[in-house]
């Protein structure tokens, strides 16, 4: 048996290179127990060439021409309403708008109309959209590797962006650098199961026996960049907002519970990054350089190879930035220095979770209960929070 298979599952990333690779089509992505897809290979097809374990990220290290001095910035993107639209401080848009204007194809996670979180590739800015925000579920990478290398060869302008392990998934397919293509990977906490997703999204359309129509991440029109909870419009346009302690799927994901196995020894929460530029959120500005904090979010953006120093001296008139360093940046970001930590009822966490209705299964695999602290912050209004707040902060 010379393949994929020879790869412990629980190890398995999901990134789909071992399928697109493999020459005779031999490999299928099937969904595991837990909902994430994994490879399995028909022996009859196999021919062992060995392509697909030879090139698998998680059993192979993907090179990235790092700099000698990387560079490292607090960041945010000028215009307001994309810096508004996006989860941090917005640098993802302008990147990719600089690769539109220049008549390239824009890779990176959209929902589709399921709210199944999977990458796509945009051609224009009107598209934009579909890949702005965080999307806290993994997503599934469909053929894009070899679309992606099909516009490369055929000379076009790439910018692919993902969690690393998806970077470093492309990397290994394409296996050759190519100096049309970026590549940009975020600072990542774990992916969840789409499959916890749409249970999460089903319970929710159950209760208000309503549709919904569309879903955002950490909406900052009405709360803060720091807050985790999401906005959902419904069929008949109306919103409703969940606060991230009210959403068990929201609170699991926060204490690190519901991630994919190989988020536990994730190669990629280091400071070695494998994208050209690394994008994450800058927690910890307000303590480090309270002037630069912003309620609409700052990104913490890492330099890490020459093409990614062009590409920011191209776009950096549409940024608002200033110096800062890893050692500040990994501070408050856990997942720049170690993977999510794996809490020891881990394994019991996605047990059954077919069978079981929503409400039985976050009570007995979540066990989640809503805190005191999560419903007092629900029913105070915004206003008196901010008040409260400014009152803690500079006194009466
Ligand atoms: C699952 C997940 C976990 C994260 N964990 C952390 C963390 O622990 N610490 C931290 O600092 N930052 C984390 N981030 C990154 C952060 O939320 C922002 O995405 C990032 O800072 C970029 O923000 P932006 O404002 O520049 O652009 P945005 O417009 O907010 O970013 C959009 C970018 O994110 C990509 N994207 C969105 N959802 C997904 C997804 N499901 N899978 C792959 N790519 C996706 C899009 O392709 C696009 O490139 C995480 C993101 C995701 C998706």
């Amino acid at each position: 048996m010379e393949n994929i298979n020879k790869l412990d599952k629980n190890n398995c990333t999901g990134c789909r290179m071992c399928e697109q690779i493999c020459p005779v089509k031999a490999i299928e992505m099937i969904e595991n127990k837990e909902g994430f897809i994994e490879p399995r290979v028909n022996e009859d097809k196999c021919i062992n060439c060995g392509l697909c374990f030879k090139r698998c990220p998680q059993l192979n290290d993907v090179k990235n021409n790092r700099l000698d001095e990387i560079k490292v910035y607090a960041a945010k993107n000028k215009n307001v309403k994309e810096q508004k639209e996006s989860s941090s401080g917005g640098i993802f848009s302008i990147l990719a708008n600089y690769v539109l204007e220049n008549k390239g194809i824009v890779y990176g996670c959209a929902f589709n109309s399921n709210l199944v979180a999977e990458h796509i590739a945009i051609k224009s800015k009107e598209e934009l959209y579909k890949l702005r925000g965080s999307k806290y579920i993994q997503s599934n990478t469909q053929n894009t590797f070899s679309e992606a290398r099909n516009d490369l060869n055929n000379d076009k302008l790439v910018l692919y962006s993902g969690t690393p392990c998806q970077i470093a998934g492309l990397k290994a397919f394409l296996d050759k650098d190519y100096d049309n293509l970026i590549t940009v990977d975020l600072v990542c906490h774990g992916v969840p199961s789409p499959k916890l997703w749409k249970k999460q999204l089903e319970e929710l359309e159950r209760k208000s026996r309503k549709k919904i129509k569309k879903i955002k991440f950490r909406d900052k029109d009405s709360h803060n960049w720091e807050d985790y909870g999401f906005s959902i419009v419904w069929e008949d346009n109306k919103n409703k907002y969940i606060p991230s302690g009210y959403s068990p799927y929201i609170k699991s994901f926060l204490e690190g519970k519901i991630c994919r196995e190989c988020c536990y020894q994730c190669k990629y929460s280091k400071e070695e990054r494998v994208g050209d530029i690394t994008v994450a959120d800058y927690w910890g500005i307000e303590k480090e350089y309270p002037d630069f904090y912003d309620k609409n979010g700052v990104s913490a953006v890492i330099i890490n190879t020459k093409r990614g120093e062009l590409i920011f001296e191209k776009i950096n008139c549409k940024i608002s930035y200033m110096n800062t360093t890893l050692d500040n940046v990994k501070k408050y970001n856990t997942n720049l220095r170690n993977p999510t930590i794996r809490p020891t009822d881990r394994a019991d966490v996605y047990k059954n979770i077919e069978n079981k209705n929503f409400r039985k299964y976050i009570k007995e695999n979540l066990k989640y209960k809503k805190e005191l602290k999560d419903i007092i912050k629900n029913k105070i209004p915004d206003k008196i929070k901010k008040y409260i707040k400014g009152v803690l902060k500079n006194g009466v």
